[in-house]
């Protein structure tokens, strides 16, 4: 992947967004979705972004990358205010965003722009947060105190000290752990803590990558907020996703 590659994506409009379902626990209503970057590569088709997203946060590109990503998600969110269906959409930020002097004031400009925040959700991974030598904190209250709703993302068993100790309005735990759950009894007794653990705090969790109905049912069992994944629905382009919508009213 080149640097000048990449570059011209953000520019040239090769980036798309697809938006995969969250729903209610046990209901299904569903509630939101997460906005998930992918690369329309004119020789390599559709590019995911685990093999890009790397390499834009590693060359700097990831400013431009994640304006570019919550622009598109913000027009979106505002078709969906306008048509009557509103929806909450989650954006995935990295921590090189967090730490990002421009960041604020981008913010700002796009929340005018965007005509409120009130539906807008920031996820950032509890992996690199929990990596990282001076997590962001202020900057993650700043955008709560603009009333963004802030996701911890991809937690797992490594992660518990920075749950306890970051501000936040969701836990995500990541697939790796909740696809375990329906077999793996030490998976199901920590994501259990985990959920107990964020009740008592106010802060709301969601499953990420719910596969199957035993793990549907697990979850209902723990006492889940909310779910992702392929048993609910795949991430899709928003024109697939009005259909998915109508389908089943
Ligand atoms: P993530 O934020 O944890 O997103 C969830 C990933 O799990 C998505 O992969 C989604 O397609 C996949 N997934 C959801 N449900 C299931 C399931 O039931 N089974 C399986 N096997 N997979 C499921 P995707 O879209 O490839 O994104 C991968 C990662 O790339 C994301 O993980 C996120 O960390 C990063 N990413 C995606 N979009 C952006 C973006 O706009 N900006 C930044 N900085 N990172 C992004
Ligand atoms: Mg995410």
């Amino acid at each position: 992947m080149k640097r000048f590659e990449l570059e011209r994506a953000i520019t040239e409009n090769e980036l798309l967004l697809h938006y995969q379902p969250i729903v209610e626990i046990p209901s299904r209503r569903l509630t939101g979705v997460e906005a998930l970057v992918r690369w329309r590569h004119p020789d390599r088709g559709i590019v995911s972004p685990t093999e890009f997203v790397p390499e834009a946060e590693a060359t700097g590109l990831i400013r431009r990358l994640t304006f570019w990503v919550l622009r598109e998600a913000l027009l979106q969110s505002n078709v969906w205010r306008r048509d009557g269906t509103p929806l909450a959409v989650a954006v995935n930020l990295s921590v090189e965003n967090l730490h990002d002097q421009h960041f604020r004031r981008f913010m700002e400009l796009t929340l005018k722009v965007a005509g409120g925040p009130d539906l807008l959700i920031m996820e950032a991974s509890a992996g690199a947060l929990a990596r990282d030598p001076e997590p962001p904190v202020a900057t993650l209250e700043l955008l709560r105190d603009q009333n963004i709703r802030v996701a911890i993302d991809d937690a797992t068993e490594d992660d518990a000290h920075i749950l306890e100790s970051l501000p936040a309005d969701i836990v995500k735990v990541g697939r790796g752990l909740i696809r375990k759950i329906g077999r793996d009894h030490r998976a199901l007794e920590y994501v259990h803590a985990v959920v107990r653990a964020t009740r008592e705090r106010g802060i709301s969790t969601t499953a990420v990558g719910v596969e199957d109905q035993v793990t549907w049912d697990r979850l209902v069992e723990i006492g889940f907020v909310s779910a992702q994944g392929y048993f609910i629905a795949p991430p899709m382009p928003a024109s697939e996703l009005a259909e998915w919508r109508a389908a089943r009213v």
